[in-house]
C-alpha cells in the first residue's frame, strides 16, 4: 500500500461526499496505508469508521474488520455498499449465512471485489474462515471497539483477548484498532494485548464543553427529579436507574406526575422496547427511563438532560452514558444522585463475584466515589481519568459544572502535599492510596503490619486532620500531576517529574485545595 496524500482528498470526496477530513483523519489514513500500526482514541461521533473504511475502499485486496456487535456490523455493511455502486464492496462473514451465502461471500472476495469484511472474533477463529483468509490479498486489519480486549474497559468480551494470534496466523499486514474509551488502563491493555506498544497513537480529546456535570445528594430523589424535568418541559431526556424495577416504578411515577415518560430495560418484551426506543426518537415521548441496557447505538441529537438516579459503577460507563445529551452541541444537563449507601451495595454484589472481577469493579468504584464527592471542576476530574490535562479556569467549558459554577472556597496544602511526597518517597513507592492514609492517620491494617509501617517515623503523623482530608490531598495531588497512578498495579501512586520538585524546594505555585464534600446522608431528613 502507499498513501498518495493529493488524492486522498479526492477518494474522500468521491466515496462519502465529503469536502475535508475531520480531525486527525488524514494523518491515521495515510499512516495504516504506508503500512504503520496505528491506534486512534476518539470519543463516540470522531468519525472512526471512516479511517478504515476509505482505505479499506481504495486498496488492493480486503481488509478484515472485528467488530463485537452483529446488529453494528450489518448497519455499516448497509452503509458501505450504498458508497459504492457495486453490491458486495462489504460482507459479513459468520455463522448466520448458509453455505450458498457464504461461497457468495468467499467468491467475491477472491474477486477482489469485497474491501472490507465484518468479522465477529469468534467468527474468526472458524478453522474453514482462517483457511480461506489465509491463502488471499488481506490489505489490513482494522479492530473495531478495540476497548472490548481489556477487563478495565467497560465492555469486556474474552473473545477479543486472543485476536493477535489469529491475526498473526492470517496475515502479516498492518493493525488499526480504534475505541472511544481512553483510560489510560485501557490503553496500556489494548497496546499490549494486540503486540502494538509501538503504533502510532492518535488521541483526540473527550472534552464535551456543552455538557453541564452536577452531583447530587440523593434525597427526597423522587421529588428532585420530577421538579427538575417539569423545569425543562417537553425537552428530550433519559433516567438511569439501576434495577429494572426501578425503572418500571420510576416511568410510572413520572407518568402520575403528568411527565411523558416511558420504560425501557432488557426485560421488556422485545416488541415493546422498540416501540418504546422508537417513540423515544419520534419525540412522541419526552423522556426514557432506562437501565443501562438502553443507548448502545442511539444517536438522538437532542437529549437535553441525563439523570442517574443510582450513581454508575464506573467513571467510563458515566462518560458514556451523559455522552447521550447534547450530541448537536446545545444544551446538555447530566445531574447524578450519590448516596455512599449505593457504593456499599454495589460493593456488597461486588463481593459474589470472582477475585480478579471483584477487585477491577472496586478500583473503578473507588474512581466513582472520588468524582463524587470532589470539589473540583467535575470537568478536571472525568478528563484527568482520561490521561487528559484540563485547565479548570480556562479550558473550553471550564464553568459547565456545579463545582466550577459555586467554586468552594480553596486552601493551602502546600506542607501536607509535601509530607506526603516524603512518605511515599521514603516508602519505597509501592503503596496505594487506601494504605498511605492508614499511615497517616495512624490506623493499623494488615499492610501496615505486614510492612512494619507501624514502626515508621510517618505512622500517625496527620491524625489530627480528618481522613478525608488527606484523600483530598492525595486525588488532587494525582489530578494535579505530583503524583502518578502506576499502570501495572493500578492505583500504586509514585511521584512524577513535578513531585519530585516539590522535593527539591522547587514548586513554583502553593497546592491549593477544595475539601472533598462530605455526604452523609443518615443525617439528612427526608421530607
Ligand atoms: P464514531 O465511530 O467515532 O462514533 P462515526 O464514524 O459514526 O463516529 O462518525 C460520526 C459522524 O461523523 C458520521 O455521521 C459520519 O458520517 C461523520 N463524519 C465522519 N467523517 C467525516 C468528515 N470527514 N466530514 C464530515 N462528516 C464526517
Amino acid at each position: 500500500m502507499s498513501a498518495k496524500k493529493a488524492n486522498l482528498s479526492g477518494e474522500l470526496k468521491k466515496y462519502f461526499g465529503f469536502s475535508t477530513f475531520k480531525g486527525q483523519q488524514e494523518k491515521i489514513i495515510e499512516n495504516l496505508m504506508n503500512g504503520k500500526d496505528v491506534f486512534v482514541l476518539m470519543p463516540t461521533g470522531g468519525g472512526k469508521s471512516l479511517c478504515y473504511q476509505l482505505p479499506a475502499l481504495i486498496s488492493e485486496g480486503t481488509a478484515i474488520v472485528v467488530s463485537p456487535l452483529i446488529a453494528l456490523m450489518k448497519n455499516q455493511v448497509d452503509a458501505v455498499n450504498g458508497l459504492s455502486s457495486d453490491d458486495g464492496v462489504a460482507h459479513v462473514l459468520n455463522s448466520s449465512l448458509n453455505k450458498t451465502q457464504t461461497k457468495q461471500v468467499f467468491d467475491d472476495i477472491k474477486k477482489g471485489k469485497t474491501k472490507l469484511l465484518y468479522v465477529a472474533p469468534e467468527s474468526l477463529i472458524k478453522e474453514e474462515y482462517l483457511d480461506f483468509l489465509k491463502d488471499v490479498k488481506i490489505s489490513f486489519c482494522a479492530i473495531d471497539e478495540a476497548h472490548c480486549i481489556s477487563e478495565w474497559g467497560h465492555d469486556f468480551r474474552p473473545e477479543y483477548r486472543n485476536l493477535k494470534s489469529i491475526i498473526d496466523k492470517i496475515a502479516d499486514v498492518p493493525v488499526i484498532a480504534l475505541t472511544a474509551t481512553a483510560t489510560p488502563k485501557v490503553q496500556d491493555d489494548i497496546q499490549k494485548t494486540l503486540g502494538m506498544t509501538n503504533a502510532l497513537v492518535f488521541k483526540e480529546s473527550f472534552n464535551r464543553p456543552n455538557l453541564y456535570y452536577e452531583v447530587q445528594p440523593k434525597v427526597n430523589v423522587d421529588k428532585e427529579i420530577v421538579r427538575f424535568i417539569s423545569r425543562h418541559k417537553g425537552k428530550s431526556g433519559i433516567v438511569y436507574c439501576l434495577s429494572r424495577r426501578k425503572v418500571e416504578e420510576f416511568a410510572q411515577l413520572l407518568q402520575v406526575n403528568g411527565i411523558n415518560a416511558l420504560p425501557y430495560h432488557a426485560g421488556l418484551d422485545q416488541k415493546i422496547r422498540v416501540a418504546n426506543q422508537d417513540k423515544f426518537l419520534m419525540e412522541e415521548v419526552d423522556v426514557i427511563v432506562a437501565t443501562i441496557a438502553f443507548g448502545m447505538g442511539i444517536d438522538k441529537p437532542d437529549v437535553r438532560f441525563v439523570i442517574h438516579y443510582d450513581f454508575p459503577k464506573s467513571l467510563e460507563s458515566y462518560y458514556q452514558e451523559t455522552g447521550r445529551a447534547g450530541r448537536d452541541g446545545g444544551e446538555g444537563h447530566c445531574v447524578a444522585y450519590y448516596d455512599p449507601k449505593d457504593i456499599e451495595k454495589l460493593e456488597k454484589f461486588l463481593a459474589q463475584k470472582p477475585v480478579s472481577e471483584r477487585e477491577i469493579g472496586l478500583q473503578l468504584l473507588n474512581e466513582v466515589v472520588g468524582y463524587a464527592e470532589t470539589s473540583m471542576s467535575r470537568r478536571q476530574y472525568i478528563l484527568y481519568y482520561f490521561g487528559e490535562n484540563f485547565d479548570p479556569v480556562n479550558g473550553d467549558g471550564a464553568k459547565m459544572c456545579d463545582n466550577s459554577s459555586n467554586p468552594p472556597k480553596l486552601k493551602d496544602a502546600t506542607n501536607d502535599l509535601k509530607k506526603v511526597l516524603e512518605l511515599i518517597r521514603d516508602t519505597g513507592e509501592k503503596f496505594k492510596s487506601k494504605d498511605l492514609i492508614s499511615v497517616i492517620a495512624g490506623k493499623e491494617s494488615a499492610v501496615t503490619k505486614s510492612y512494619k509501617l507501624d514502626q515508621s517515623p510517618y505512622f500517625g503523623f496527620g491524625k489530627e486532620e480528618k481522613d478525608n482530608h488527606w484523600k483530598t490531598v492525595l486525588r488532587q495531588a494525582t489530578v494535579q500531576n505530583f503524583l502518578l497512578k502506576d499502570i501495572e498495579t493500578y492505583g500504586v501512586l509514585k511521584i512524577s517529574e513535578k513531585g519530585r520538585l516539590v522535593l527539591d524546594g522547587k514548586l513554583e505555585h502553593s497546592f491549593m485545595i477544595a475539601e472533598d464534600r462530605e455526604f452523609d446522608l443518615s443525617q439528612t431528613k427526608a421530607e
